[in-house]
């Protein structure tokens, strides 16, 4: 008996002897986590790296997966086709960086601005916000004479001081589409600012992602974080109610109008020139650029049909 304990015994030391290459895998184990953690974050980090704003880099057709999906039988829509121009601004101020070509090709100065709102309001244009719009394709709001919105994206701090003033002025409905995440920035409005533009009740605030991101091609959870998210968190802060949607850069695929559609929008915006939405378009409305185009000048570019160039 004795001897086969003892026997038993080295056995289980012989077993217990290799302890040694245990903490070995797990070592490499845990440098493989810690390896797979850093790149997640990069790639993270590249999925969500802020895109920059430029006319030139702006989508400005239907992607090809898109157009495919509105071919297929059961996307028939009935919805009429509506003439309703939606007029895209970003910067509206006096460019103090001469330098800065980014701000400059985004900016109409403010007088020029004013000039458009008196055109418009003069022409007895109806301006109406994108929740409006979103009721009119749905048909349980009636179309005005005139209809026309006016568009802000990014939220910049002079929506605040040079726009809100001129809308209150001419007493003219906007949409503002805001990025949560950059709210308080340098170049951007705080959230009390915000929360005046909220107060004046002249202005419909929309989402534009959490971080100004090209959603394009994009990883499914950045998508669907990006868009959702961003709608929460307006909705959260200020205890609103956020249904517009804008693509940063104009930039969008199936997947993200999918994402648009589940998070609970009822409308997007596209930076695809043109004039005439539809119940098939509502979630890349099309848009014009206004440029410096002010009086009769600007009239008349609103009764073109097609818009190749801004
Ligand atoms: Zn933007």
């Amino acid at each position: 008996m004795v001897k086969n304990r003892r026997k038993k015994n080295k056995s289980l030391n012989k077993k217990q002897s290799p302890r040694v290459n245990w903490n070995f895998f797990i070592l490499v184990g845990i440098a493989i986590i810690l390896l797979l953690g850093i790149f997640g974050f990069v790639i993270y980090k590249l999925q969500i790296k802020p895109v920059i704003e430029s006319p030139k880099g702006e989508m400005k057709k239907i992607p090809a997966d898109v157009k495919k999906e509105m071919e297929q039988p059961n996307q028939a829509t009935s919805s009429a086709e509506i003439r309703v121009p939606i007029l895209m601004y970003h910067y509206i101020e006096y460019v103090q960086d001469k330098k800065d070509k980014t701000r400059q090709a985004l900016n109409i100065n403010p007088d020029i601005f004013e000039q458009q709102l008196q055109t418009l309001a003069n022409a007895g244009y109806t301006f109406l916000t994108a929740r409006e719009l979103g009721y009119i394709i749905d048909g349980t709001k009636r179309l005005p004479k005139n209809p026309i919105l006016l568009t802000f994206d990014d939220g910049h701090w002079d929506f605040d001081t040079v726009v809100l003033p001129l809308l209150k002025k001419y007493h003219v409905k906007a949409t503002a589409y805001i990025i949560p995440g950059f709210t308080g920035g340098s170049d951007f409005m705080s959230a009390s600012q915000i929360q005046d533009v909220i107060n004046s009740k002249l202005v419909d605030i929309g989402a534009h992602t959490v971080h100004h991101v090209s959603l394009k091609g994009k990883l499914s959870p950045v998508v669907t974080y990006e868009v959702t998210q961003s709608k929460l968190m307006l909705e959260n802060t200020y205890h609103i109610s956020v249904v517009s949607f804008a693509y940063p850069n104009g930039s969008f695929d199936q997947q993200a109008i999918n994402a648009v559609k589940d998070a609970g929008f009822t409308t997007a915006v596209s930076t695809i020139p043109g004039i005439m939405q539809s119940g098939q378009n509502r979630f890349f409305l099309n848009r014009l650029r206004p440029g410096y185009r002010t009086g009769e000048t600007l009239l008349n570019y609103l009764q073109n049909t097609t818009f190749k160039e801004y």
